[in-house]
């Protein structure tokens, strides 16, 4: 993945238009904005940009982009942030936009859940889904150990350095965890309902072969309930195939059940929702609310399809518009990229 700039969390970030959202649409809004001497800061709650690409189908193949008869999500990712990086958006990842006002002089103020405040001319949401999170087992008393013991993601691979560790799950994050954390745990179990995974099938291998040289310990079962004190999980209790009850030394758990995507904080700012979407102007990709745009799947309108291409187009339209916002002065020709110099010299190819 190419260099991207990711000031650290905090402080006030002044910018012509925040991004919140950096999935394929909002990344490639900053393209576009970019073509009109337009500023932007990307937000997202996930530590790396590409959305649902990057999240959920990195390696799938996508045959409907234009010009790509093939390309993976996260390939696909990886050529819109070069395409974007003559335009040097900032990039403030594993934060959440958590509010969003207008101050005294007309700017936008949003706040993220790390402290970041962005004061900004225009906002455009990009916001896809919602925010992805974790699905939760149906453990009893689970919640009391969630941050302490009981994780959905690797934030630090040290925190689980010496501990006693138990991955739940059949895909690729329980697999890659498998595999990586083996190595600075002090034992890995690996649960799973039957001795069958959807994960890639060389980390599959990788794991049996662990197995084989006594490194990392395959169980089959369900978890049935944590036993521990002081939000510490101690044993972990696994229901097996033939029911019966057996205890599995545990002071980290990393369940992998999947992801839900929930709207989050995006409905209480004040914009017009139509059954969790955002209704917009096709001509502009305008909200309800002046200044606040919404492109991707987020947002609705008669015909809407959610397509990654659908973005791409929603994104160019509504440049066009916020562009009158931001630089109010600025006379706007429309020109193409293989004509004219001056969006040439702004690509830094010629
Ligand atoms: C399995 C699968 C296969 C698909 N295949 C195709 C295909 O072949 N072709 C195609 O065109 N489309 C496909 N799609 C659909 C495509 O992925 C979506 O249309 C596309 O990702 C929408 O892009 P987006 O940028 O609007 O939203 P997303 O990709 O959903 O990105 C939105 C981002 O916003 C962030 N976010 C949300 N709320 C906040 C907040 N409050 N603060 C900060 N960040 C926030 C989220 O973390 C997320 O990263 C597929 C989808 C799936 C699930």
């Amino acid at each position: 993945m190419n260099a991207i700039a990711r000031p650290p969390a905090g402080g006030t970030v002044e910018t012509d238009v925040v991004i919140v959202g950096a999935g394929p649409v909002g990344l490639f809004a900053v393209f576009e904005l970019g073509l009109l001497d337009i500023k932007c800061a990307l937000v997202d709650i996930l530590d790396k940009p590409g959305g649902q690409c990057a999240e959920l189908y990195p390696e799938k193949p996508i045959y409907d982009i234009p010009g790509y008869p093939i390309i993976t999500g996260e390939g696909l990712v990886e050529k819109l942030i070069e395409q974007i990086a003559p335009f040097k958006p900032t990039f403030h990842l594993s934060q959440m936009v958590e509010s969003l006002a207008k101050d005294s002089d007309g700017r936008f103020r949003l706040t993220t859940d790390a402290g970041t405040t962005f004061l900004a001319k225009a906002v455009v949401v990009a916001a896809g889904g919602g925010s992805f999170q974790p699905k939760r087992p149906p453990v009893p008393g689970i919640e009391q150990y969630e941050g302490t013991s009981v994780h959905y993601a690797v934030r630090r691979m040290e925190d689980f350095r010496g501990h006693d560790v138990l991955i739940v799950g059949g895909g690729d994050s329980a697999l890659d965890w498998t595999l990586n954390l083996q190595p600075l745990a002090k034992s890995l179990t690996l649960l799973h309902r039957r001795d069958e995974f959807r994960a890639a099938p060389d980390s599959v291998r990788k794991m049996r072969e662990l197995v084989a040289e006594g490194k990392v310990k395959l169980a089959l079962g369900q978890v049935s309930g944590l036993k521990g004190e002081g939000g510490q999980v101690t044993h972990a209790v696994v229901k097996d195939k033939d029911g019966a009850e057996v205890h599995h030394e545990a002071t980290r758990i990393l369940p992998f059940f999947g992801l839900t995507m929930k709207l989050g904080p995006v409905a209480n700012w004040g914009i017009n929702f139509n059954e969790n979407l955002i209704p917009v102007d096709t001509a502009t990709f305008q909200t309800s609310e002046p200044g606040i745009y919404a492109i991707g799947d987020i947002n609705t309108y008669p015909g809407k399809l959610k397509l990654i291409l659908c973005g791409f187009h929603e994104a160019a339209l509504m440049a066009q518009a916020a562009v009158h916002v931001v630089s109010p002065e600025k006379k706007v020709v429309f020109q193409y990229t293989t004509s004219s110099s001056s969006l040439q010299k702004k690509l830094g190819v010629i």
